[in-house]
């Protein structure tokens, strides 16, 4: 045993733990890689402080931060047969679920909730990427009908969170079902008159994408957010082109009238709070 193993390397081992200093102190902008405090992080809503990269939200965030006061009721989603072609991958889709459910402590990839936003009533529904990649199923599919319903019941416009990777295979023909069931539930909003606004964030793909998702009266990106229907390596090989600089980004879709508006996560609330007072105007008059 030498002073170095015995001495120095005890030394640097006690000077390394970090016991007293709670893993998440710290953040790392994936985008900049600038060390940031947690708090720091959260207080702007998890956007880096130095580049201004948005980074990804978990649903419960979505909620606390686009209703008043960060107080909203969430509503209890219907119920659906679990694993109905009792699917099988390298795992079976039973233990992928409760895995799923035991991480995000959710019961499937959507949340819905209503309350106020800039004190109005809105019912706001939120993909849950953490929970499978927020892959839609039919639990995803009836929770997009179920908050179609409260909005219609409730005379309140939708807004829906976007973040998915498509449909969920693991579900087969049912969750491309739900593409069709989706598109129904929004013109269950339409045809009562109500706003019903999409916020796509990162990221926003497949049999999403190819429903509900892009069918809003007004459609917000957050910025850099990546939204597609394809992976862009698929489209390549297919169309034999290469793809422009920022192909897919919230930018690039907004000047190509894809998209209306990018809105910063920090203006979001205050700009769904404005959008709504602007749509409802005529029904305020007329009331
Ligand atoms: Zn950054």
């Amino acid at each position: 045993m030498s002073w170095l193993t015995e001495y120095v390397r005890p030394k640097i081992r006690t000077l390394l733990r970090r016991e007293d200093v709670p893993d998440n102190l710290w953040v790392q902008c994936p985008a900049c890689q600038q060390m940031m405090f947690h708090t720091e992080v959260e207080k702007h809503l998890k956007v880096c402080t130095h580049c201004g990269h948005h980074m990804r939200a978990s649903a419960d965030d979505r909620l606390r931060w686009t209703f008043d006061g960060g107080t909203f009721s969430r509503i209890e989603l219907p119920k659906v047969p679990a694993d109905p072609l009792r699917f099988r991958d390298s795992q079976r889709y039973a233990d992928r679920l409760r895995g799923a459910r035991e991480k995000t402590h959710h019961d499937d990839a959507l949340l819905v909730a209503h309350g106020t936003i800039g004190g109005q009533r809105a019912v706001v529904a939120v993909m849950d990427f953490d929970f499978m990649g927020g892959s839609m199923g039919a639990a995803v599919g009836e929770g997009i009908v179920a908050a179609a319903k409260l909005a219609v019941l409730q005379d309140a416009p939708l807004i829906v969170f976007t973040a998915s990777g498509g449909a969920r295979m693991q579900e087969g023909a049912i969750s491309l079902m739900q593409m069709p069931r989706t598109t129904i539930a929004t013109r269950l909003v339409k045809e009562a008159g109500l706003p019903f606004i999409v916020v796509l964030t990162d990221p926003t793909t497949g049999g999403v994408t190819a429903s509900f998702a892009m069918l809003g009266d007004i459609q917000i990106a957050e910025p850099g957010a990546m939204i597609g229907f394809a992976g862009a390596r698929v489209i390549e090989q297919t169309v034999r082109e290469k793809l422009p600089e920022g192909f897919q980004r919230a930018e690039y879709l907004h000047e190509h009238g894809i998209v209306d508006m990018v809105v910063k996560r920090t203006e979001l609330a205050a700009t769904l709070a404005r959008l709504i007072l602007l749509l409802r105007v005529k029904d305020l008059e007329a009331a």
